[in-house]
C-alpha cells in the first residue's frame, strides 16, 4: 500500500488550494447573500466553472474518463486530496463539476448508459451543462433496505409508466436539473434482489411533481432535498438503464467510489473545524487563561488532530483499494470509512462550535452549517448502522475460516 501523495497531486493540490483561495473563498459571503435573496444559481458560478475547466480543474472524480471526454483521469486515490479541498466549502466542488450526486449518476451512466442515452444525459452533465438527481428513497418505506422500494416502473408496450412517491431527493430543486434516475419495481414476483429496475426520466415529464424541498435540520439548501411524486409518468423503454431486474447491481455500483467522495470532503470539513478551533482557542481567553490552556480544549484539539489523521488514512486505504482491486474488494473499507466519518465530521465540528461559544452555533461562522451536514451523512448513502451490520458480516465470514487456529490462544482451567 502506498497512499503518499506523488508530486503530480502535490501539484494539482497547490492548483486546487490556490484557485479556491483565489476564487471561491473570497466569494463566500456573496454566495450567502444570493442565495439568501433568492438568487440561485448564483451569479458568478458559470463564470467560475469555465474558469476551472479552463485551467484543467474540470471532472476531476471519474478515474475511467475516456480519452475524448473533459477531465483528468485522475484515481481516486488522487482525487481524494482535491475534495477533501472541496469539503471546506459546501458549493464549491461545483465548480469543478465534482458535486454529488451528479458525480454517482456520471459514473453511473459512463458504466451503464447506451451510447444514445450518454449522448443524451453523460454529455451534458460531464460538461456541467445540466444536472442530475438520484431517487431511490421513500417515505413510506424503509428505504435503507433497497429490496423494500415500492415505486412501480410497470412495462406497457414500448413503455415504461412509473408511480410513487419518493423524497430527500437531492438536486431537484436546482433549476438545472434535468434528469432522475428512478429506482423501482418493474417485476414484483422475480427473486427479492432482481425486482428493481433503474429508468431515466427528465424532470419535466407530465405526472412528475416536486411537491416540496425539505429543509435539513431546518436549514434550507437551494439546490434541494426535495420530495417528488410520480403519477403515471410515461417513458419510453428505451430510459431503461441497464437490463430489467438490474436495479439492485447498479445501486451498489452507484454507491462505491461515489460514497467515498462524501468521506473525502467530510475529512476536509472537519480539518476547517479544528483549523478555526485552534485559532480560537489563541484568541479567547477565560478565568486568566486562553482556552487551549484550559485541559478540555487542549484535549479537543488533541482528539481531533488524531482522529482526523486515523480517518485520512482509512479513506485513502479505500481509494488505494478501490483503485488497485475495484469496489467490490473494497465494500468492507467503504462501510468502514461511510460508519466513521460522519461521525467524526460531526464530532469535531460539535467541539470547534462549543469552543467558539454561542457564536458556534451562529449564522457568522461555517461551522453549524457543516455540522448540519455531517449529520445528515449519517443518512444519506445508507445510515450508519447499515454500514456497521455489513462489516459485521464480513467479519464474521472471514473469521468462520479461521475459527480453530485461535483455541491455541485458550487456555480453559484444567484441574491438575
Ligand atoms: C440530506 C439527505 C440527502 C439525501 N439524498 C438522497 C438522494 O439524493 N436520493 C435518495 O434516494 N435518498 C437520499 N437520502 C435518503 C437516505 O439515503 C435515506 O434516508 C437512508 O437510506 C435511510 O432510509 P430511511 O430514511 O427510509 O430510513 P429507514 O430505512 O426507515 O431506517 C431508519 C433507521 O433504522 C435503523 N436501521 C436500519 N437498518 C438497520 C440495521 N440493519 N441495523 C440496525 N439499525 C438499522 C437506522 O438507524 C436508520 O436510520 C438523503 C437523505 C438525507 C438526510
Amino acid at each position: 500500500m502506498d497512499f503518499a501523495y506523488s508530486a503530480k497531486i502535490e501539484g494539482l493540490r497547490t492548483q486546487v488550494q490556490d484557485f479556491a483561495d483565489a476564487h471561491i473563498v473570497p466569494r463566500i459571503g456573496q454566495w450567502k447573500k444570493e442565495v439568501e435573496s433568492g438568487i440561485f444559481p448564483v451569479s458568478f458560478i458559470e463564470d467560475l466553472k469555465a474558469l476551472a475547466r479552463q485551467q484543467g480543474l474540470w471532472n476531476l472524480f471519474l478515474p475511467g474518463l475516456k480519452t475524448d471526454e473533459p477531465g483528468t483521469q485522475l484515481t481516486n486515490l488522487e482525487y481524494a486530496p482535491l475534495a477533501e479541498i472541496m469539503g471546506r466549502i459546501s458549493w464549491s466542488s461545483e465548480v469543478f463539476n465534482c458535486s454529488a450526486p451528479d458525480t454517482g449518476n456520471m459514473e453511473l451512466l459512463h458504466l451503464f448508459a447506451t451510447p444514445d442515452q450518454a449522448e443524451q444525459w453523460l454529455t451534458p452533465l460531464l460538461n456541467g451543462e445540466i444536472r442530475s438527481a438520484f431517487a431511490m428513497t421513500e417515505p413510506d418505506t424503509a428505504s435503507s433496505d433497497a429490496s423494500n422500494i415500492q415505486t412501480s416502473i410497470t412495462p406497457d408496450g414500448n413503455d415504461y409508466v412509473i408511480n410513487g412517491r419518493k423524497w430527500w431527493i437531492t438536486n431537484a430543486a436546482h433549476p438545472n436539473c434535468q434528469l432522475l434516475i428512478v429506482m423501482g419495481k418493474t417485476n414484483p414476483e422475480a427473486d427479492t434482489y432482481r425486482q428493481q429496475s433503474m429508468v431515466l426520466v427528465p424532470l419535466d415529464t407530465p405526472g412528475v411533481t416536486v411537491v416540496r424541498n425539505l429543509t435539513v435540520m431546518n436549514h434550507h439548501h437551494p439546490e434541494g432535498h426535495c420530495e417528488i411524486t410520480f403519477e403515471n409518468v410515461r417513458v419510453p423503454a428505451s430510459n431503461l438503464l441497464g437490463e430489467e431486474g438490474s436495479g439492485f447491481a447498479l445501486a451498489q455500483a452507484r454507491l462505491g467510489p461515489g460514497r467515498i467522495h462524501h468521506c473525502m470532503r467530510s475529512i476536509g470539513a472537519a480539518e476547517l473545524a479544528l483549523e478555526l478551533m485552534t485559532r480560537r482557542a489563541q484568541e479567547r481567553k477565560t478565568f486568566g487563561r486562553y482556552l487551549h490552556e484550559h485541559g478540555s480544549v487542549a484535549e479537543w484539539i488533541s482528539r481531533s488532530r488524531i482522529e482526523i489523521e486515523q480517518a485520512r488514512l482509512l479513506v485513502l486505504k479505500t481509494a488505494w483499494l478501490i483503485d488497485e482491486h475495484g469496489a467490490k474488494a473494497a465494500r468492507k473499507e467503504i462501510s468502514m470509512i461511510k460508519a466513521l466519518v460522519p461521525m467524526l465530521h460531526t464530532t469535531v465540528l460539535d467541539r470547534a462550535m462549543q469552543a467558539f461559544g454561542a457564536m458556534g452555533v451562529s449564522p457568522d461562522t461555517p461551522l453549524a452549517d457543516h455540522w448540519t451536514w455531517g449529520r445528515a451523512l449519517r443518512y444519506a448513502d445508507g445510515p450508519d448502522e447499515v454500514h456497521h451490520r455489513a462489516i459485521a458480516r464480513i467479519e464474521i465470514k472471514e473469521s468462520a475460516e479461521n475459527l480453530s487456529i485461535l483455541d491455541a490462544y485458550l487456555t480453559p482451567f484444567e484441574p491438575d
